[in-house]
């Protein structure tokens, strides 16, 4: 091993529709060096590859390290990439990414080993490795934001399924007439629970013109519109249209999660995104749905956390999971 030991960088880049975030990293997680900048996505997957070349060479000149010192690349990236055969098969977020073989593209313009993994699944193991999973062999991440995605960790390992699409909670069905989702099907969790879709009901609400407090808590951030960060801020000062929207949110959430259990049966859910960070008026309420939807003995010891690592969940894990792919060892 001491070839490792001549190599104790690995290189994470985390591939977002808005931002890429390229860090220099130690083999165990810990991040040295960060930058961050708006992804020009704009351009097409070209484009985007030769901004990750620059920004890879220009973090390993700041660190002042040599590219004989990286073991590899860890990659994390919205969209579904296929595991197996290491293409980037379609990304909602990026203009132009279809059956776009990243990692051998990326390989080529640097000459490194480079892995990529789905961002809600390096994020879950993120999350397994570092975060609030750390010692559980059975974990499901789930992130609540604009979207909903999530990750399944069975046995300490990624669970992939075929091709590497294993855990888009956020697409289930989960009201068969509910609202249409981005990704052509009705009534996906994502349309009912999400950011976006506690944003979009507090709209459909206050366009009856009720005076509410969720207006107030847009007004003193000096905004019109209304964020899912603002009905969370109204329920807890106890407005009662919040409380019901958010409340709404929070039972399909809870009976996404119950599904996800009886398929599953993790020893604990893991919930990162905006809403992890509302405290117990969310997860109290969560848990409760869950448990109303779950028979006994599969409720019964299954913990439902905030995450713990915030925005670099996904970069630790594609570090970790570099290491783990081309080193061949967990620690
Ligand atoms: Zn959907």
């Amino acid at each position: 091993m001491v070839k490792e030991r001549n190599k104790p960088y690995i290189i994470g880049v985390d591939l977002g529709g808005t931002k890429i975030l390229t860090v220099v990293a130690t083999a165990q997680g810990e991040i040295l060096l960060r930058k961050k900048e708006e992804t020009r996505a704009l351009g097409g997957p070209e484009v985007v590859l030769d901004q990750m070349e620059e920004d890879i060479r220009e973090v390993i000149r700041v660190q002042g390290i040599d590219f004989e010192e990286i073991q590899a690349v860890g990659v994390c990236a919205a969209g579904f990439y296929n595991h197996r055969e290491r293409v980037m098969v379609k990304s909602p977020n990026l203009t132009g990414w279809n059956q776009v073989p990243l990692a051998r593209m990326l390989e080529e313009r640097i000459a490194l080993p480079v892995s990529v993994e789905n961002d809600a699944n390096a994020a879950a193991y993120g999350e397994y490795r570092l975060g609030a999973g750390r010692g559980r062999s059975h974990m499901v991440y789930i992130t609540v934001s604009t979207g909903i995605g999530g990750g399944i960790i069975a046995d300490g390992e990624i669970f992939h399924g075929s091709q590497g699409y294993a855990g888009e909670i956020g697409h289930i069905t989960v009201d068969l007439h509910g609202p249409r989702c981005n990704c052509g099907n009705r009534g996906c969790l994502e349309t009912l629970s999400s950011g976006t879709a506690i944003a979009r009901r507090a709209a459909e609400m206050l366009a009856s013109g009720s005076p509410s407090r969720m207006l107030e808590a847009a007004a003193m951030e000096g905004r019109q519109e209304v964020t899912a960060r603002h009905v969370f801020t109204a329920a807890e000062l106890g407005d009662a249209e919040a409380r019901e929207i958010v409340g709404r949110a929070i039972e399909y959430l809870g009976a996404g999660l119950a599904g996800m259990a009886m398929l599953l049966n993790p020893e604990i859910f893991v919930i990162g995104g905006g809403v992890s960070m509302s405290g117990d008026s969310f997860f109290q309420p969560l848990r409760e749905a869950f448990c109303r939807r779950s028979p006994g003995p599969v409720s019964e010891n299954v913990e439902i956390v905030p995450a713990g690592l915030g925005d670099e969940a996904g970069i630790a894990g594609a570090v970790l999971l570099a290491v783990e792919e081309f080193a061949g060892k967990k620690e």
